[in-house]
């Protein structure tokens, strides 16, 4: 059950892995998250990480390859997990060939006004990384985590100017992957324009169906 979930930045690709990690029972590994782990270390390489995770740039191939190499052989990951915001890049893509055999690869989409939407909405708590919406899944208590009480903000990289570049660095660098996966016959579309609850079921019926063997393929989902 080895999935890996493509698409531009704020689309909700975090959340549906959430929803994902639990139906399934396998671990949702997000080098965003391990990055910002890093970041708040305070180390030197945290430093480094912060300065280009600001410019909305990509860190350095090496540095998330070997994140990845140490989390995928991990013990959890035995029976699969969820990739989310790896592979970035072509060549990061090609050396995940290397280290493993991806089963699908769900490539979730929604309109620039949407993603612009979503973006400025999103909250995510300072302590445990846990992601909120203004308008969409709202805490119950407001800027309040509802998983550990910590303290919710908006992400540095959501801001505006910032969103912009990380948008623009998805489309040159990102995009390309669409292309390079369907060639492959890995891809499943998956729009989600509307609420992210309304297709829910949809996403984890057919997922799963399809790791169960009930069916070959899974047709685009919206
Ligand atoms: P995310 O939480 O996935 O939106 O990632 C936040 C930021 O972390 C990105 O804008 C990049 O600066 C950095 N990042 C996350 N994943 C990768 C990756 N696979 N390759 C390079 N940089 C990454």
């Amino acid at each position: 059950m080895r999935l890996l979930f493509l698409g531009m930045p704020n689309v909700g690709k975090g959340t549906y892995a959430t929803i994902m990690k639990e139906a399934l029972g396998i671990p949702h590994i997000s080098t965003g998250e391990m990055l910002r782990e890093e970041v708040s270390k305070g180390s030197e390489l945290g430093e480094r990480i912060n300065k280009i995770m600001l410019e909305g740039g990509l860190v350095p191939d090496e540095i998330i390859i070997e994140l990845i190499k140490k989390r995928i052989t991990q013990d959890d990951c035995k029976d699969g997990f969820i990739l989310d915001g790896f592979p970035r890049n072509e060549d990061q893509a090609k050396q995940l060939q290397e280290l493993t055999e991806i089963r699908k690869v769900l490539h979730f989409k929604a309109d620039d006004e949407v993603i612009i939407e979503r973006a400025s909405g999103r909250l995510m708590c300072s302590d445990c990384q846990a992601g909120f919406h203004k308008t969409g899944k709202r805490p119950k208590e407001e800027g309040v985590c509802d998983e550990c009480g910590g303290e919710l903000m908006q992400r540095e990289d959501d801001r505006p100017d910032r969103f912009q570049k990380r948008l623009d660095v998805y489309r040159e660098k990102t995009a390309p992957l669409i292309d390079f996966y369907d060639r492959q016959g890995l891809l499943v579309e998956v729009v989600i324009n509307k609420g992210i609850d309304e297709i829910r079921d949809k996403v984890v019926t057919s997922i799963k169906d399809y790791l169960e063997g009930k069916t070959d393929t899974i047709e685009e989902i919206r």
